[in-house]
């Protein structure tokens, strides 16, 4: 077991803590302060145990100098603040004598915020190569280190392994506790059924886990673009809907190994081109050669949701069809509204975009966990070891 808060006296220390403020920035404003949200919890536990905070987050990516200005934690400081209630001392530096200063003469239950710590990404990609007198550095900033940042957890990064590997002591912060044991109950012993239901985009990086799931789940129903690899594997057209070539005898395998298992659409909503237009229901599985596949069918939508009544565990990543478009939201948005009137069921869900997908049909609360991390859930159910974590101290 890891070291938690609980575990710690924070009193008097200079405590670094690894958040996920990696919101969505337009012009200096934040679409969406979700993260932000999630990270108060520990923070403000740390203030209530006189402790002196200092926020390490990265944001976007910095490849190039113009990207340090569009990707200034500058506005998350303001937020911030506006959600603890108390000042936040926001340093643009992240490393250098006004940091160090600041953060020497910061007292009990103050809060400091470093710029973005991509911004080392500038000279040979210090943060996220993990660079060792990078790590080493920031680690000598503080006494004790928190990571709570779940949405990195599956990366080895300066400021989450690097800072942890160089510190005397460490632990879990709040959020990462409640995601690690919320993504665990669903895959260690859980209620059954469990159905899982893969869709989105990124085939690639989402067919992994599937082989793992397939250990643990009764059901595994797979929509939106993900599906075409798999019809294709099972020599279905699939017209011009997206698909990748190099995965399809994967796939195949994948149908192999688990007769019955897999669930794939029975029918789709088609367009010709892609863009938000009403679409054509299919007649079978079959895409017309011209035509992309853009939601599930009406008679998929039915099976899908057949399944996912029986079930006692949840698992969402990915949305079944574009659902950005109005026009072809439709099967994803019945997938939420199925799952929220189920009883008894405990349901998580998983992905930046699945997540926009429940809080845009209005059930969001009627799932029983969203989980802040997109690639970190994953490969936690994948079975994969999480480095920021696992480099944290046992009890
Ligand atoms: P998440 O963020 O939940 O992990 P992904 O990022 O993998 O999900 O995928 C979400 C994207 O997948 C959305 O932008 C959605 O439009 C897209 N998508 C879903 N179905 C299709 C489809 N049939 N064709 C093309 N794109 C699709
Ligand atoms: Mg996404």
């Amino acid at each position: 077991m890891k070291k938690t808060l609980a575990d710690i006296n924070f009193k008097d220390k200079k405590v670094l803590v690894r958040a996920d403020f990696n919101v969505p920035l337009v012009d200096d404003v934040i679409s969406d302060d979700n993260r932000i949200i999630s990270a108060i919890p520990t923070i403000q536990y740390l203030l209530d145990h006189d402790a002196k905070v200092i926020l390490l987050s990265h944001l976007g990516r910095i490849k190039r100098s113009e990207d340090l200005k569009k990707y200034s934690l500058k506005p998350v400081a303001k937020r911030l603040a506006e959600l603890l209630g108390t000042e936040v001392n926001f340093v643009d530096e992240i490393s250098r004598v006004t940091l160090q200063t600041a953060i020497n003469s910061l007292e009990n239950k103050q809060v400091l915020l470093m710029e973005n710590t991509r911004f080392a990404d500038l000279e040979n990609k210090r943060e996220s190569n993990n660079d060792a007198i990078l790590g080493k550095y920031w680690a000598s900033l503080g006494d004790v280190f928190v990571n709570d940042a779940f949405g990195t957890a599956h990366r080895e990064h300066a400021s989450n392994v690097g800072i942890a590997t160089n510190i005397n002591e460490s632990c879990i912060g709040l959020l990462v506790e409640k995601e690690l044991a919320m993504l665990n109950k669903a895959i260690i012993n859980p209620e059954r059924p469990v159905v899982v239901i893969l869709g989105g985009a990124k085939v690639s990086d989402k067919i992994g886990v599937i082989d793992h799931l397939l250990k643990v789940a009764d059901k595994i129903i797979i929509g939106g673009a993900m599906s075409f690899t798999f019809l294709k594997a099972q020599e279905f057209n699939i017209g011009k809907s997206l698909i990748e070539e190099d995965k399809i005898e994967l796939a195949k395998q994948y149908l192999q190994k688990a007769i019955g298992k897999i669930i794939l659409p029975i029918d789709h909503l088609m367009s010709k081109e892609f863009v938000d237009q009403s679409g054509i229901n299919s007649t079978d599985a079959n895409i017309a050669d011209d035509y992309i596949g853009m939601d599930i069918g009406a008679k998929t939508i039915t099976l899908f949701n057949n399944y996912i009544k029986e079930a006692k565990t949840i698992i969402w990543n990915g949305p079944v069809g574009v659902f950005e478009m109005k026009n072809f939201n439709k099967g994803t948005l019945a997938i939420c509204e199925t799952i929220a009137h189920l009883n008894n069921v405990f349901s998580i869900v998983g992905g930046g975009d699945s997540a926009a997908a429940a809080i845009q049909s209005g059930f969001k609360d009627k799932f029983s966990y969203i989980s802040t991390g997109g690639g970190a859930s994953l490969e936690l159910l994948e079975g994969k070891p999480l480095p920021a974590i696992e480099v944290i101290q046992d009890k």
